[in-house]
């Protein structure tokens, strides 16, 4: 069981918070989707109200152990207090007896974010003399880093082992389990899983586990082709698996098996190079040219996977359904989050898995219309297989 953070009594106590701000920014620097930052918002706020000092921890990029500014979190430092009514403090590094003193000194209701963990290569090795050294920075332990809970790393794993008692996931971390759990456990019928993305290797456990709870399974993006081929189909110069093909037939037998639906597109939008530079072709899924390659799902495909998901109870998605980075190539993940927006407005349960399903909603602006927008891409895949995520295991007390 993990314990919850309303039950600790923190008055006066130094929490330290593992949070994910790992952020997208512009090539100025500004931050483009201030998603993660906010949803700790609720932790935050209920921390201060207790009476506490927060000392925040992070990861951002991959500085790969190696302390370079270019992955300073300074500039979320600076961020946070357009959102939180506290003083924030940036510490230039995370461990140490100077980071102690700093911390100590301050009053409570502080806010400090540490530098980020990553500038030392001990952090991803989970290390544990490192783990102890972060751990020596607070009280309390605090893990609301959903997204980065399914890595063994010392400040989301090893440091838990330090507060044996005194170990809570936060209010967000709390959030995300409590969605998918009863996604996946209790979903509202029908279940209707639409999964994209580019290739059908880094999702295989997830549709093999959504087997056990959907009625639908959707299958869209660069994967589409691998599953097409099992058809005989050409398909140009579309990405394809060629070493996935067995596989791909194997997963649509057994949804046969299962009883599943298994949509795959009637019709793609082409190009005759992965680029923006060209109109969308539109052909049938069994006459893609040889010069041309799949770039999106066509208008047939969107009308028939809108129907599927305009009769859902529950919707999962994961994964987009085309290049939607490119404008010629947005339009059927636009079709497919704007039939989940209008399933939900109906009473649907719509969660959107992470990761770039999360960046295509928040690029169409319709993060508003869906039951829940996870602020994780693997950990939110890696639960989907049915894995045990450390950082939440890390919490779980031993009695
Ligand atoms: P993933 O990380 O596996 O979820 O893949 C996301 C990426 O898949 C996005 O960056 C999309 O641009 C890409 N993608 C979607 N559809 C296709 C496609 N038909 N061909 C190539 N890449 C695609």
């Amino acid at each position: 069981m993990i314990p919850s953070l309303q039950q600790a009594n923190l008055n006066g106590k130094t929490v330290l918070v593992r949070v994910d701000y790992n952020v997208p920014i512009d090539e100025n620097g500004v931050i483009t989707d201030d998603k993660r930052i906010r949803e700790t918002l609720p932790t935050l706020e209920y921390l201060l109200s207790q009476n506490t000092k927060i000392v925040l921890m992070a990861h951002y990029g991959r500085p790969k152990g190696t302390k370079n500014l270019k992955y300073s979190l300074r500039f979320v430092a600076e961020y946070l207090p357009t959102l939180v009514k506290a003083s924030v403090q940036f510490i230039d590094d995370c461990i140490g007896e100077e980071v102690q003193k700093t911390i100590q000194s301050a009053e409570l209701g502080t806010i400090f974010l540490l530098e980020n963990v990553r500038f030392y290569q001990k952090e991803e090795i989970n290390d544990n003399e490192f783990s102890k050294q972060l751990a020596a920075n607070g009280d309390v332990f605090v893990n609301d880093a959903f997204g980065a809970a399914h890595r063994a790393h010392s400040s989301t794993t090893g440091i838990a082992a330090f507060f044996p008692t005194e170990k809570y996931a936060g209010l967000l971390m709390e959030k995300e389990l409590r969605i998918l759990k009863s996604v996946t456990e209790q979903p509202q019928k029908p279940f209707v899983a639409i999964i994209g993305g580019s290739k059908i290797s880094g999702k295989i456990d997830v549709i093999e586990n959504l087997m056990n709870v959907c009625d639908t399974i959707i299958i869209g993006g660069g994967m589409m082709f691998t599953f097409l081929r099992t058809f005989g189909h050409s398909t140009g110069t579309s990405l394809v698996e060629e070493d996935k093909i067995e596989l791909a037939k194997e997963l649509i037998n057994k949804a046969k098996e299962k009883g599943i639906q298994l949509l795959l597109p009637f019709d793609v939008r082409t190009s005759p190079e992965f680029s923006n530079a060209f109109e969308p072709n539109v052909v049938d899924c069994c006459e893609i040219p040889e010069n041309q390659m799949g770039l999106d799902i066509g208008p047939k495909s969107e009308q028939q996977f809108s129907e599927a998901i305009s009769n859902a109870g529950t919707i999962l998605w994961n994964g987009p359904m085309g290049v939607f980075e490119f404008s010629n190539y947005e339009h059927g993940t636009k079709a497919i989050a704007s039939a989940i927006v209008t399933a939900t407005s109906k009473g649907a349960i719509s969660v959107i898995g992470g990761g770039d399903s999360a960046a295509a909603i928040h690029q169409f602006g319709m993060e508003k219309g869906v039951t829940h927008v996870s602020t994780g891409g693997g950990a939110t895949l890696e639960y989907l297989e049915g894995k045990t995520l450390p950082g939440v295991n890390a919490l779980l007390l031993s009695n």
